[in-house]
């Protein structure tokens, strides 16, 4: 039974990130390239949640990459279209 799959690859190694060098090899359960990380499905979580370092600072040290939403909060879900229309007088 594949143990932790969800969570391979996700995320970028951070032995490679603080050490240049990885002592699981490719037995790691990160990503050492970038090409592997993007290779793989995303996380189950993936931009469905709001990013809550943007939405404190309105910056995110991931970028694009975060897995959460950075859009900012103009379409709220509960906001009525009846006004979307009026924007224009
Ligand atoms: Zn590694
Ligand atoms: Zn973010």
């Amino acid at each position: 039974m594949p143990k932790f799959v969800a969570l391979e690859k996700t995320e970028m190694c951070h032995f490679l990130d603080d050490y240049g060098s990885c002592p699981y090899g490719e037995r790691c359960q990160y990503a050492h390239k970038e090409s592997e990380l993007r290779s793989v499905s995303r996380h189950p979580k993936y931009k469905t949640q709001v990013c809550r370092q943007f939405k404190l600072n309105g910056i995110c040290m991931y970028g694009r990459r975060c897995q959460f939403i950075h859009e900012e909060a103009n379409n709220k879900p509960q906001n009525n279209n009846k006004n979307y229309n009026n924007s224009k007088n």
